[in-house]
């Protein structure tokens, strides 16, 4: 057994080794962007890039699952550009 095969890709949510099935997607976020992205694994360009964060998610299921987990951080995300100081 190789542990130390990092050519084996895991879901990041439920930690599904893959297999060769086309249904993998990936979420990108980034520091600077206060969003999430859904692609198809295949439709992620490769090499991939080192300021975005890229987690390998195996189905739709676990994709709604980091959504939710996305969701829930975001009520504890302050953005200061939402706060309207400006009265009417
Ligand atoms: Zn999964």
């Amino acid at each position: 057994m190789q542990v130390s095969d990092v050519s084996i890709v895991q879901c990041d949510v439920c930690g599904n080794p893959k297999k060769e099935t086309n249904h993998w997607l990936i979420a990108l976020t980034r520091m600077d962007y206060e969003g999430i992205i859904f692609l198809p694994a295949e439709a992620v360009e490769e090499p991939r890039r080192d300021n975005v964060v890229y987690e390998d998610l195996c189905g739709q299921e676990c994709a709604h699952k980091r959504l939710s987990a996305w969701l829930d951080d975001l009520k504890n995300i302050d953005f200061p550009s939402t706060k309207k100081s400006e009265a009417e």
